[in-house]
């Protein structure tokens, strides 16, 4: 409060209020950038920049699911140790994108074991040689391929692989007991994805991974997703990802038509609105679209 009578106050902000956006401001003042929300007594998400961030404050240890990029990392690290005296037991990675892997190196020396899909590290690897920045990396030193599971005190976190998606080595991150799952950028809340076809992405069998998903959690689990819309809730429902799914296989139909109607890719990325899917707005619809192309156009 002391702080919005200061911007009230301040010849700056009067001077300068018109012109500047909220997130600016923010930024002038020094507000952190970075906000924790608890889940659980143990728990919570963590956003500043880059794909969400789950973390557990085990009995034994800690646990951190995603690491955005390396500030943002340093942060959660910083406030962790706030909060805790334990070490760092394990880093997950849920795909290898950037925005939830290069903050791995923030880790470096701090954590026992990194552990990704074994087409995510693959991917990572592949993609920091292209980039030339290898040296910025904190590559996983365990994988898995299809399940994994691990007691962590009362906890059990098991990551499942459901096939290709966003990418073909994205995993789901499922704290059993607290029945939490990161879904990493299995599921964007309202905003159109990134389809990575350069990573393995593949629209159909994405909606198969969410049926999957649908099957194996339950209707009380709380998921978490990697990205939302701006008025958006990264914490989602199982209606959610139903509706996520309903998106992506709209998107395949909407293009699939226009395709058969003798449109061209140019014409088709005109749309600003996939029907069906309304709720889906904003920019970056040329992402799924442009995939649905070339998957429909060359499998
Ligand atoms: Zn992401
Ligand atoms: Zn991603």
């Amino acid at each position: 409060m002391q702080r919005r009578n200061f911007i009230r106050n301040s010849s700056l902000a009067l001077a300068g209020l018109a012109f500047l956006s909220n997130k600016t401001l923010a930024q002038l003042l020094a507000d952190p950038t970075w906000k924790i929300k608890m889940l659980t007594d143990t728990i919570g998400v963590f956003t500043e920049k880059g794909g969400t961030i789950v973390f557990m404050i085990g009995k034994e240890g800690l646990t951190v699911v995603d690491a955005q990029f390396p500030e943002q990392s340093q942060h959660l690290i910083d406030e962790l140790k706030k909060r805790s005296q334990l070490p760092f037991e394990l880093l997950i990675n849920t795909h290898h994108h950037g925005d939830h892997t290069a903050g791995n190196i923030s880790f470096k020396g701090l954590v026992k074991n990194v552990l990704a899909h074994e087409n995510s590290k693959a991917n990572q690897e592949r993609v920091a040689k292209e980039k030339k920045n290898e040296d910025q990396q904190l590559y996983p030193n365990q994988t898995y391929a299809d399940t994994w599971c691990q007691l962590f005190g009362k906890e059990e976190i098991c990551m499942h692989y459901f096939g290709a998606a966003h990418t073909n080595g994205d995993s789901f991150v499922h704290f059993k007991k607290a029945n939490i799952v990161h879904t990493g950028d299995l599921v964007f809340n309202r905003r159109h994805p990134f389809v990575d076809r350069s990573a393995g992405a593949n629209i159909k069998s994405w909606i198969k991974v969410l049926d999957k998903a649908a099957t194996t959690f339950n209707n009380k689990t709380i998921f978490v997703c990697g990205h939302a819309a701006d008025g958006y809730d990264i914490v989602v429902t199982k209606d959610d990802i139903a509706a996520f799914s309903n998106y992506l296989s709209k998107t395949l139909i909407f293009v699939d038509a226009q395709i058969k109607a003798g449109k061209t890719k140019e014409e088709i990325l005109k749309a600003t609105e996939i029907p069906g899917a309304p709720e889906w707005k904003g920019d970056g619809i040329e992402r799924p679209l442009t995939a649905a192309f070339e998957e429909l156009s060359n499998g």
